[in-house]
């Protein structure tokens, strides 16, 4: 990453490409989620995971109330 350049970034919308799970690389045309209740996710974490191999793709902090 240059310091001489911060702003370099460029995010392109792209809703025509279908990401790819990084675990078993199926098309994730849709993610499960899951929140607290499960047991093992804290407060109001979501955690997201392939539909496909079940992996944990990543978490978000939930805005619900
Ligand atoms: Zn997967």
């Amino acid at each position: 990453m240059s310091k001489t350049n911060p702003k370099k970034l460029n995010v392109v919308k792209r809703n025509d490409l279908t990401p790819l799970c990084c675990h078993c690389n199926n098309e994730l045309t849709e993610v499960y989620s899951k929140t607290q209740g499960a047991g093992f996710v804290v407060g109001k974490d979501v955690m997201y995971f392939c539909p496909h191999c079940l992996k944990v793709l990543g978490f978000a902090q939930s805005r619900m109330i």
